[in-house]
């Protein structure tokens, strides 16, 4: 099976678990700009960050037979220091239209406060000037509240739901995001809160429809592998292959693919992988032997 795992910071990841992700079938990831750990200072240590999403993170990732996209925008806990969210949200159409971009995310609330929704009202606005597609990040704390004031901000500022992807959900959120005509996004974390047994419940309740596994895997504990795992949960638990196929593949396809970003056809290939290529003379190599394989259907 194929795996499209639609969120993810391998930024934060090392080389041998872009060769497992590969090996366990994830041709497509999109990485949203995040929080990195502690806050920045400056505007240009974003500009540097989305800069390296767009370039070395592509490559880094096709150099292991993996197509990688990204969504920028400003997060919910920086857009708290309202003079530097001021900086970013002015440089993000610099980057936000750019190719490969299949979104803007990932954006929303972590405490709920009034500088998080003005960044996030700007962002949404930002989306909707350039039919651009949304993903959300809803709050740890206080999450139901976080995604229906998200929810209610995209519908009052005109934002079409079937362009808002809603990531983080859990068993109380699932309706009233899919009510709502949104993409529900949810991330599988190992040891905790949302697992596999979890979204396979989700999976059996709700149906496949506009329902996206992610593994949201960055710096924190966290699975890279965790869509191609809960698709073999899936699977050993009698989940039907095309139930399974559309929350780890297709659906996230036809989600982010409303940017014009995605060569579906493609992905559809085995990937062509050729590690004698640089980026700015920068290679992933460390005098390996370079593999060169793959471009051919199947
Ligand atoms: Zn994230």
């Amino acid at each position: 099976m194929r795996f499209f795992d639609p969120h993810i910071h391998v930024t934060s990841r090392t080389t041998d678990d872009l060769e497992r992700m590969a090996a366990a079938g994830v041709r497509a990831i999109i990485e949203p700009a995040f929080w990195v750990g502690q806050p920045r200072t400056t505007a240009g240590s974003f500009v540097d960050y989305f800069a390296s999403l767009l370039g070395w993170e592509r490559f880094r990732a096709a150099q292991f037979g993996i197509a990688h996209y990204c969504a920028i925008g400003l997060n919910s806990k920086e857009a708290n220091n309202e003079s530097l969210a001021r900086e970013v949200l002015e440089l993000l159409p610099r980057f936000a239209l750019k190719e490969g971009v299949v979104a803007i995310g990932e954006i929303g609330f972590d405490e709920i406060t009034a500088a998080e929704e003005r960044a996030y009202v700007a962002q949404v606005q930002l989306a909707r000037e350039h039919d651009m597609v949304v993903m959300v990040h809803s709050p740890h704390r206080d999450k139901k509240r976080g995604i229906r004031r998200s929810l209610d901000i995209a519908r009052e500022l005109g934002f079409p739901m079937e362009k808002l992807v809603i990531d983080h959900n859990n068993e109380e959120t699932v309706a009233g995001t899919l009510e709502a005509g949104a993409w529900a996004a949810f991330t599988i974390y190992p040891h905790t809160k949302m697992g596999s047994e979890r979204m396979l419940e989700i999976v059996k309740k709700y149906g496949p429809e506009r329902v996206i596994v992610d593994s949201s895997a960055d710096w924190g504990v966290s699975d890279p592998l965790a869509v191609p795992r809960t698709a073999k949960l899936m699977l050993e638990r009698g989940i039907a292959p095309e139930v399974v196929e559309r929350v780890t593949w297709q659906n996230a396809l036809e989600a982010y693919g409303q940017s014009g970003q995605i060569d579906a056809e493609a992905l559809l290939c085995k990937p062509a992988i050729d590690q004698r290529q640089l980026f700015a003379d920068n290679s992933v190599l460390r005098g390996q032997e370079p593999r060169v394989e793959g471009g051919v259907p199947n």
